[in-house]
């Protein structure tokens, strides 16, 4: 029997649940042999195990072991090691998701080893060309040899940047195919204090460098969201890079602010799921609530994904801590949506488009 085995590449908390949609299309795809590469990039349980268990993710089938705290560093250690298993065995074709650090450095060692490549999550583009996010992403995008988009607004970045019309396949969104599959699954998180979701509640991710490392950003933000919690109890499953700022900050803010571990992805699910707002830099949880239908209020500058804003319910309201409460009060006062807007392709089938695709792509006959 004809095989094709690909990389699925994992290395920080947003690929797990984007592998996860992909590896079960492999293993329903005759012929497909899904091999599980973790690059160490995220190594905190947290991070890491405590959603794989949850989407049902085994431990990865091949490691590398990139310990440098981030930066070039971290890049290098990750395309040195992806590289010596490469060697060792390649597949015959490699898939990363996204736009972290792994994304890249996996990207380029298997575009320089030849071996084909395919980017899900392509064509995603924000203004912030410093963003590392922003830099992976473009620079994957111009190597890659097919590209998977979730919405028309991500292949018309491409075709506007030159992409072949036929390298891009518009599959849909492998995040959303995850969170309809774990739907059923969702689970009230156990640690909050008693009764505290049992009204009205809101939650609040934030992990951006961008925001996080820059106190002058950071402390009055968390002055904002101390003064937002007063209005709305708000619970904050706290990233480790911003844990680490926080310990660094002014102390003494204290409030209805209910400051938690990173929780698993099925708890978390429950909190988005039934928050009244979610507050949030994350590019994932955008879309998981454009998808759920509850309001988001992203503190960034812009989006690189406008769908969320045109047809979800997403408004970008940027990092000026002035602008929380303002925003926070005006999506109060609105009614709370009936149900959430559909956008094309966010339908539990994108990962099934994508592998059927890949399939076709490498030779993989039909009837294999
Ligand atoms: N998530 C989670 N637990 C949390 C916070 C987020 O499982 O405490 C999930 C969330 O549902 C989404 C993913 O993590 O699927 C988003 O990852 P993150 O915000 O770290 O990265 P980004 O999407 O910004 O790249």
């Amino acid at each position: 029997m004809q095989r094709l085995t690909v990389h699925l590449v994992i290395g920080a908390r947003p690929n797990l649940p984007k592998v996860a949609a992909l590896r079960r299309a492999c293993l329903a795809s005759p012929g497909i042999v899904p091999i599980l590469v973790h690059t160490g990039q995220h190594a905190s349980p947290a991070l890491n195990e405590d959603l794989a268990r949850d989407l049902g993710l085994p431990r990865p089938d091949l490691e590398v072991h990139a310990v440098a705290e981030g930066g070039t560093r971290r890049l290098s250690e990750m395309m040195r090691g992806y590289d010596a298993l490469l060697e060792q065995a390649p597949p015959d074709a490699v898939v990363v998701v996204g736009d972290v650090d792994s994304t890249l450095a996996c990207a380029l060692t298997a575009a320089r080893r030849r071996i084909p490549l395919a980017h899900v999550e392509a064509g995603l583009r924000c203004a912030d060309r410093g963003m590392p996010e922003e830099q992976n992403r473009r620079l994957v995008d111009r190597i890659a040899d097919r590209l998977y988009t979730h919405c028309a607004e991500a292949t018309a970045a491409l075709l506007s940047e030159g992409v072949p019309r036929d390298a891009i396949v518009q599959a849909g969104n492998v995040m959303i195919d995850t969170l309809m599959a774990q739907r059923g699954a969702a689970r009230r998180p156990e640690s909050l204090p008693p009764g505290l979701v049992d009204r009205p509640f809101g939650v609040v991710t934030l992990h951006r460098p961008e925001l996080v490392d820059r106190p002058e950003l950071l402390n009055p933000m968390m002055e904002a969201l101390h003064a937002a919690a007063r209005r709305l109890p708000l619970v904050f499953p706290v990233h480790p890079r911003t844990a680490m700022r926080l310990r660094q900050g002014p102390r003494g803010l204290s409030g209805p602010l209910h400051e938690v571990a990173p929780l698993p992805y099925n708890e978390f699910l429950w909190l988005t799921s039934h928050a009244r707002v979610v507050i949030t830099d994350s590019g994932g949880v955008q879309e998981e609530t454009s998808f759920l239908g509850r309001p988001c209020l992203t503190v960034r500058p812009d989006t690189e994904r406008p769908v969320t804003v045109r047809l979800g319910t997403n408004r970008v309201i940027g990092r000026d801590a002035a602008a929380l409460m303002p925003a926070l009060l005006d999506e109060l006062a609105r009614p709370e949506l009936p149900v959430a807007p559909a956008i094309p392709g966010w339908d539990g089938r994108a990962a099934q488009r994508i592998i059927a695709d890949l399939a076709r792509w490498r030779g993989l006959s039909a009837a294999a």
